[in-house]
């Protein structure tokens, strides 16, 4: 190709939608003068998928990609797998059930396939809490899946090199190549210089919508959740700790019981009572002497796509935390010794773009039980529970139409991206349903690929089927009523 007619196929970073906002980067020009950056020739590299963003929802993507026999290519912009998990709150806790949603609802488990295999596998490492049943505060998070994170990382990334997926870690997403409304391929950063990913159907699951803005599709930046940067927190006497929760005058507000390494039956999440003494933050453990996470929230001066106000947001994050553990030292029997053993390399958000896409879902499919004739899950969990809750403590369903980006032939987009309406995001950007909707896209991202069709032509049937035999769990509106 010339490198005239190479350069007209690009679309640097700095996509802005008509009538949206623009990025961060051109609003903190100060005085408006600019650079143009000369063209530049980039090698290629082909595959039949690419997967952008090796988080929660990138990885089962990816995995479902690959196993499918797709040629399969993950870029992650940090040296592992995992995204928020790894970071962000208290794990894979709750969500894979539907466990006592209210008295009367039967247990059953709506999430399956390769996001429970992934529990299985951590299992195995002896670094999951199994799903442990809540025993207090159920009507809420009536399951608690709790990770060591750091085994997560690695897990993750074992299962996605026996996949055969080619992982480009520590690689930034920083454009996007088009051929009229079709990505023809993403342009990369790393140490190793900038390159074209070239493919067929791609996925994006950056959760700040990376590669769709880029790619030019619409989006909305509602900046509606405060940001975190949770930690985790060693030189506890885990004992010390439940005996004071359990002493404290009205009890846990929140206990589950499970493995925790490899033992059954012990403190896998507890949270302290707000009795006569001080509160105890919500924690989640596998391991002895260690909470996982505990989470600090500040409101953001911006939007998470904004540089600098992203930048004053850290540092605000750190004095918290140093603060909180001073706190939990002073006033917490067993805690005496804790010191912050894991931060997460940038702040946690709980969303930056919402991506839009061939359908949106609303709070009422959600509490609804809204079933759709091209599902490609189920869920039944919501973060306000029991203020809101699905009806009959039953399923909803994701349906493939709300992974597809609008206006992109071949971009298909899973995680905390869909779901405009806050109070039903509260429910599509949970871990569980992150992943279930990353297995859902990397199988249509390869079947699309193997069939050389955009994501709009694929036969919904062929992608249920593909589904099915992939372990996941669908429900028809009949099993819900
Ligand atoms: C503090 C906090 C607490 C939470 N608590 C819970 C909870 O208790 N239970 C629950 O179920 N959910 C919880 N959530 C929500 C849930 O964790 C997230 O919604 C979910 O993990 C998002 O998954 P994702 O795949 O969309 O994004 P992520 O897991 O964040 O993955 C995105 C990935 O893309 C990568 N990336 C981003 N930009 C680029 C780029 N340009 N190039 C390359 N890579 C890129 C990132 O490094 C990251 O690995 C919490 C979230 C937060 C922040």
């Amino acid at each position: 190709m010339k490198r005239r007619d190479f350069a007209k196929t690009v679309v640097m970073g700095m996509c802005t939608p008509a009538g949206l906002v623009s990025g961060a980067a051109m609003a903190s020009q100060p005085g408006g003068e600019v650079y143009e950056e000369p063209a530049k020739r980039l090698p290629i590299r082909k595959f039949d998928v690419v997967v952008a963003g090796g988080g929660t929802a990138g990885v089962v993507a990816a995995l479902a990609a690959a196993r499918q026999g797709a040629r399969t290519a993950l870029i992650e912009a940090k040296g592992y797998t995992g995204g928020t998990v790894t970071e962000g709150g208290t794990a894979l806790h709750s969500f894979f059930n539907l466990w006592k949603a209210f008295p009367g609802v039967a247990k059953r488990q709506v999430v399956k396939g390769i996001p429970n295999e992934i529990v299985e596998r951590m299992i195995k490492a002896g670094a999951c809490s199994g799903h442990a049943e809540e025993l207090i505060h159920y009507d809420y998070d009536s399951v608690n899946t709790s990770i060591d994170t750091e085994v997560y990382k690695l897990v993750t990334m074992e299962m996605l090199d026996e996949a055969g997926v080619f992982l480009a870690l520590n690689t930034m997403v920083t454009g996007a190549a088009m051929t009229g409304t079709g990505i023809r391929g993403v342009i990369v950063e790393s140490r190793s210089g900038r390159e074209l990913f070239e493919a067929r159907a791609f996925v994006d699951s950056t959760a700040y919508g990376h590669l769709s803005a880029f790619a030019g599709a619409k989006y909305s930046e509602p900046n509606d959740y405060e940001v975190a940067n949770s930690v985790g927190v060693a030189g506890i006497d885990l004992d010390k700790v439940v005996a004071y929760a359990k002493a404290n005058n009205a009890g846990p507000t929140s206990l589950a019981l499970g493995l925790h390494d490899g033992v059954p039956g012990r403190v896998v999440r507890l949270e302290g009572s707000s009795g006569d003494r001080p509160k105890l933050q919500t924690f989640t453990t596998v391991r002895d002497n260690y909470f996982m996470f505990i989470k600090f929230n500040v409101e953001m001066d911006g939007r998470p796509t904004d540089r600098d106000a992203t930048a004053k947001a850290e540092l605000q994050l750190r004095k918290l935390q140093r603060e909180g553990i001073e706190r939990l030292r002073k006033n917490v029997p067993g805690c005496e010794k804790a010191f912050i053993a894991r931060t997460s390399p940038t702040l946690n958000i709980r969303r930056a773009r919402v991506i839009t896409c061939d359908y949106d879902i609303t709070l009422e499919d959600v509490l609804g039980a809204r079933h759709f004739d091209d599902d490609v899950m189920a869920y039944g969990f919501h973060d306000n529970a029991p203020r809101l809750k699905v009806k009959n403590g039953g399923t909803y369903g994701i349906p493939y139409r709300a992974l597809r980006v609008a206006g992109i032939d071949n971009l298909l987009c899973a995680g905390m991206m869909i779901t405009e309406d806050h109070r039903a995001h509260m429910s599509t950007r949970n871990t569980v349903s992150c992943m279930a909707q990353g297995q859902a896209a990397g199988t249509a991202a390869a079947l699309c690929a193997a069939r050389a069709c955009g994501t709009r032509q694929l036969p919904y049937a062929d992608l249920r089927a593909a589904l099915l035999k992939g372990g996941v769990h669908l429900e028809t509106s009949a099993d819900n009523v």
